[in-house]
């Protein structure tokens, strides 16, 4: 049997892309180290999950992990590409690893990104959102290519 790749089919990705609360404490393990809630489960589709509560009760569950930069939920483009797919969403470095954002930035003024040569105009925008890109992309997040195609 083949799954459908159609992001409308993925039943996580709006539970995903809805949570607010990553990287608070975990409630079940105040005490352990690994306790902030950085990561998703996606065959439980619950709540943000700590380190623990995935050593605990979701090792044999497909799990991401979700990373922070400045004020973007981000996941690495090769633990989310096997479940989901992310072509024609803008991806960014950080950390050294290859990113797409869940959502479009709640902030503002979006950043102009000066990494074109001289002369070079960069007229690529978000199709849902209108955020300026920087590479000749679609989507400026997963948020938005979901948006686009239900
Ligand atoms: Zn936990
Ligand atoms: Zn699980
Ligand atoms: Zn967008």
């Amino acid at each position: 049997m083949t799954i459908g790749m159609d992001m409308m089919l993925v039943p996580w990705l709006a539970k995903l892309l809805a949570i607010t609360t990553f990287f608070t404490t975990c409630e079940v393990h105040p005490r352990e180290s690994k306790n902030e809630c950085n990561k998703f489960c996606l065959d439980c589709n619950d709540n943000p999950l700590c380190g623990s509560c995935i050593k605990y009760c979701h090792k044999d569950h497909r799990v991401i992990q979700i990373r922070r930069s400045s004020y973007n939920e981000a996941v690495k483009t090769t633990e989310i590409y096997k479940h989901v797919d992310i072509l024609g969403i803008q991806t960014y470095v950080i950390n050294s690893s290859t990113v797409v954002f869940l959502n479009k930035r709640a902030r503002a003024q979006p950043k102009r990104y000066k990494i074109g040569k001289i002369g070079h105009t960069n007229d690529s925008l978000c199709k849902t959102c209108d955020r300026n890109l920087v590479d000749y992309t679609y989507f400026c997040s997963l948020a938005c290519k979901n948006m686009f195609q239900s």
